[in-house]
């Protein structure tokens, strides 16, 4: 392609982003977004099936003809996050930065996937949503998100990016033709590299993480409180807020 697609998509992303904040007289709670691409044929969509939920959508299933997934990341800001490190409950300013990050979705990857298309190529959106009754996504943009190279596994279930890991993924399918993203070969998370760090797990007051693993149940029913608060919706996040991987990478 004689253009450079990574740079179009993020300038995409910020210009929405830019007039949203603008039409709605808010202040900005996102930092610079991160584009990732995928091999849509890559046999690790295939692996979702296993690791993620047997139903999970493969690229072809939103797109036929599919080559290229594009997965992108919005970090929050840093007082977004400093907001939420005191408390057993999320702050209402994180929780209100997670309701606005899901209310305008849909239409950021609308626009994303208009702007693929005006250049001829093809792109749809792919439904996130929880599967009903479970807590799996047909669609798990995290682990979407590491298929494109975004990043790589903390044990606290997060993917941490080159800028950490305090923000929320999202995708389109397309058909582009641009060289998809290695998945990076260093463990970013300290504890998976060389047993250090663990101050997630310290935080974490469920101890839905522990170095055997992520109890995922234990993490949702921890929601509970919070949906009580903030209208149905479930969010924590104490264990990506004042960490060492929360803005950056720790491997560096
Ligand atoms: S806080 Fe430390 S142990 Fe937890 S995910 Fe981040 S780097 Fe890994
Ligand atoms: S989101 Fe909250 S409950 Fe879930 S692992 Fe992180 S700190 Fe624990």
């Amino acid at each position: 392609m004689d253009f450079d697609v990574r740079e179009m998509l993020v300038e995409t992303i910020e210009r929405y982003l830019d007039r949203f904040c603008r039409d709605n007289e808010l202040d900005p709670v996102w930092g610079e977004p991160i584009v990732g691409f995928g091999d849509a044929r890559s046999p690790r969509f295939q692996e979702l099936r296993t690791v993620v939920h047997p139903e999970h959508y493969l690229p072809e299933d939103i797109l036929p003809g599919a080559t290229t997934v594009v997965s992108y990341y919005l970090p929050f800001t840093k007082d977004v996050a400093r907001s939420n490190i005191s408390g057993d409950l999320a702050s209402p300013e994180f929780a209100y930065t997670v309701a606005l990050t899901n209310s305008i979705a849909m239409e950021l990857a609308d626009e994303v996937a208009t702007d693929i298309r005006a250049y001829d190529y093809e792109a749809e959106v792919p439904d996130g949503s929880r599967i009903e009754g479970d807590i799996v996504s047909r669609w798990s943009q995290r682990h979407v998100a590491h298929i494109c190279g975004m990043g790589t596994w903390g044990i606290n279930n997060m993917l941490i990016t080159s800028s950490g890991s305090c923000g929320r993924f999202f995708s389109v399918v397309t058909n582009l033709d641009v060289e998809p993203d290695p998945v990076p070969e260093v463990e970013r998370c300290s504890f998976r590299r060389d047993g250090s760090c663990g101050v997630c797990m310290q935080k974490c007051r469920v101890h839905a993480i522990t170095p055997g693993g992520f109890d995922r149940w234990a993490c949702d029913r921890n929601g509970d409180a919070a949906r009580a608060r903030y209208g149905g919706l479930n969010v924590c996040s104490k264990c990506i807020v004042g960490m060492p991987c929360s803005f950056r990478d720790p491997s560096r």
